[in-house]
C-alpha cells in the first residue's frame, strides 16, 4: 500500500508557517525545534520539510540530497545542543516511532533527539 501523507499534520502546519516553532536548525531540506512537551533535558525533533509519513517511507523516496541533508542537521543538532560524544557532550538517544505498532502520533517523519541526562534501559522492561 502506497503511503498517504496527510498534510493537514501538525508538523505540515509548522512547515507552513502557520504554527511557531522553537527552531533549533534550519537548513534547505530539514527543520529541528524543540519537542513541545520535552521527555529529557534536551528533546529535539528532527523533520525532513518533504512530505514524508515514517522513517521508511524517507528512506525509500528522499532524494539523495534530502538524505545527506537531514542526516547531517541530526548531527549539527547534537553539537548545538551539547550531547554529541565526540564534541565533549555524554550522548544521546534517537528514537524515530512509525505507525501503529511504533505509537507514532505526528504523521510526518521525524527523529527525536533526546539527552541532557541519563537516559535509562532502552525499554521499560529490557
Ligand atoms: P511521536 O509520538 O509521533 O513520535 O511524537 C510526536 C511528538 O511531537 C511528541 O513528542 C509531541 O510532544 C510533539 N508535538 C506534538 N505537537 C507539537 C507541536 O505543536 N509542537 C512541537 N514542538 N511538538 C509537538
Amino acid at each position: 500500500m502506497p503511503y498517504d501523507y496527510d498534510d493537514q499534520n501538525i508538523f505540515a502546519k509548522i512547515l507552513r508557517g502557520e504554527i511557531p516553532n522553537d527552531t533549533v536548525l534550519e537548513t534547505e531540506h530539514t527543520l529541528a525545534f524543540n519537542d513541545i512537551q520535552p521527555q529529557a533535558p534536551v528533546h529535539v525533533l528532527v523533520i525532513p520539510k518533504g512530505p514524508f509519513v515514517c522513517h521508511d517511507h524517507f528512506a525509500a523516496e528522499a532524494s539523495e540530497a534530502e538524505l545527506v541533508d537531514f542526516l547531517r542537521a541530526t548531527a549539527e543538532v547534537c553539537r548545538i545542543t551539547g550531547v554529541a560524544p565526540g564534541a565533549g557532550g555524554d550522548g544521546y538517544r534517537t528514537i524515530a516511532n512509525a505507525g501503529e505498532n511504533g505509537v507514532q502520533e505526528v504523521p510526518h517523519y521525524h527523529l527525536h533527539i533526546l539527552g541532557g541526562h541519563n537516559m535509562g534501559r532502552m525499554l521499560p522492561n529490557a
